[in-house]
């Protein structure tokens, strides 16, 4: 290393290169023309900052590093090839978990070690920890639930005071830490399993279709955990890093909630869209069902078809065949429009991820504010496998649970169709009056298999 350049110098210069791919990384990832290159632009990011991190002084330990850092990459890399695009949701708690995890052991080794080095420094790691903690057990219960690991919601009187409980013994010890009133192993050790218990007590009870806000939430406190070690290890990368998550997950937790209407207590402490609580009623009239063959006339001879796709065509995985359709369609000289809700499905930017996967073109998507005005003037709205998105309740019921969340429009048009199964409710386990309107039409059916049978009956339209 040249003599003007410091092992100091070249780490802090290194760390701002680190920020600058990081922030341009996130904005590239803010358009789905260029998320892709966002992702590597990170990636290149969290390179730069690990690699130079070895010029620390004082590194040592490199038997023990080396391997991890390639057991960790070697299955990260395999998983992630792996992973189908309906587990994204899973994968991301398992990774969520793993950095507030990270940031756990970091204020671990400090406090164990006898505190780092201050009373600010120590109550910042005691933070840092509990939070960290808390998000990497509850993000392994969420992994949990996605996965069908864990299939019920534990609920019983009296949990929100018992998770109250555990947080104030958490935060007793943890301030008798950081106070330096008693550091020893056993305090710090019931600290952490405390904290550990809370994440696993506050998430077990919340139903597995809202574990994706729950996920945004852990991933912005794993963002602010590893944010304050980073103050206690004066490591720069670390404290900007954290502070990008901590912040952009902030922002997606409120997005997602405000896009479904509810607050986030709401999702954290209530039990909605839990089966055994009753559905609100109200909605008279009975499905029309309609057969593939003539649904796949009234596409073909349609100006304007509207597509709207919903969590149903993510678990069909029609997206492929709700392409091919779409293209016949716009062969005969179609308008095709597709129109994305910002929380259809069952994370956010599950469609445009799927559709993107099928090679529909960006400029054919639309999200709710662009497309709502044009229901109207469609001669079809043809929704696939999404419900509460498309209530109409949303709108006019003021007794309806989903009352005041913004829906697509789909009641506008002047025909629907409507795929489904059958007479399933959404996610949030109420009627849809949608589905009973004059001119909406039900082709019973899976997603794939429906879609398969319209392609069949566009083609035979001549
Ligand atoms: P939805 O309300 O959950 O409805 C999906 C519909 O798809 C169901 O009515 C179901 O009816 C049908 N379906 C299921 N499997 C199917 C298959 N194989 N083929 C065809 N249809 C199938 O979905 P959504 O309209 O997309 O709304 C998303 C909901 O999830 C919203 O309430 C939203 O607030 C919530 N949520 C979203 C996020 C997010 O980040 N995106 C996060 C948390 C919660 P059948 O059983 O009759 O087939």
């Amino acid at each position: 290393m040249p003599g003007w350049l410091s092992a100091g110098l070249a780490i802090q210069a290194s760390y701002f290169v680190t920020a600058v791919l990081f922030i341009m990384g996130l904005k590239r990832m803010s358009s789905p023309v260029t998320a892709r290159s966002g992702i590597l632009w990170a990636g290149a990011g969290m390179a730069v900052a690990t690699l130079i991190t070895f010029l620390y002084p004082g590194m040592a330990n490199y038997e023990l590093i080396l391997p991890a850092m390639l057991v960790g990459g070697i299955l990260a890399w395999w998983s992630g090839k792996r992973v189908a695009m309906t587990n994204m949701p899973q994968m991301i708690a398992l990774y969520n978990g793993m950095g507030g995890g990270a940031a756990a052991a970091i204020a671990a080794v400090e406090l164990y070690r006898g505190g780092a080095g201050g009373y600010v420094s120590d109550a910042l790691a005691v933070l840092g920890g509990i939070i960290g903690a808390v998000s990497f057990a509850g993000s392994a219960i969420a992994f949990g639930k996605l996965q069908g690991l864990i299939t019920r919601s534990f609920r019983f009187a009296g949990q929100q005071i018992l998770n109250l409980a555990i947080l104030g013994a958490a935060l007793v010890l943890g301030a008798m830490v950081a106070a330096h009133l008693d550091a020893s192993p056993a305090v710090v050790t019931g600290f952490f399993v405390l904290a550990l218990v809370l994440g696993i007590t506050m998430t077990l009870p919340i139903g597995g279709a809202d574990m994706p806000v729950v996920i945004s939430l852990y991933n912005a406190l794993t963002g602010l955990a590893v944010g304050l070690e980073g103050f206690v290890l004066d490591n720069a990368a670390m404290i900007i890093a954290g502070t990008v998550v901590g912040a952009a997950g902030t922002l997606l937790t409120q997005l997602m909630a405000k896009a479904m209407n509810r607050s986030l207590a709401n999702v954290l402490f209530s039990n909605f869209g839990d089966t055994s609580s009753p559905a609100a009623g109200g909605i008279t009239g009975t499905q029309k069902a309609i057969e593939a063959s003539d649904a796949g006339v009234m596409l073909a001879f349609s100006q304007k078809v509207i597509v709207v796709p919903g969590y149903g065509m993510a678990v069909a995985q029609a997206q492929h065949k709700v392409w091919e359709l779409c293209q016949l369609l716009l062969d005969k000289g179609v308008t095709v429009r597709f129109a994305i809700h910002p929380v259809a499905g069952r994370m956010p930017g599950h469609m445009n991820v799927l559709l993107a996967e099928a090679g529909v073109p960006y400029e054919l998507i639309a999200d709710l504010e662009e497309i709502n005005a044009e229901f109207e003037t469609a001669d079809v709205a043809l929704i696939i496998g999404a419900n509460d998105v498309v209530n109409p309740d949303a709108r006019a019921n003021k007794s309806s649970p989903i009352y005041g969340m913004p829906i697509l429009n789909a009641d506008k048009a002047k025909n629907v169709i409507v795929i489904k199964r059958g007479q399933g409710q959404g996610f949030s386990g109420i009627d849809n009056a949608l589905f009973v309107l004059d001119q909406t039409r039900m082709l019973y059916g899976d997603a794939q298999a429906a879609v398969g049978q319209l392609i069949q009956a566009v083609k035979a339209a001549g």
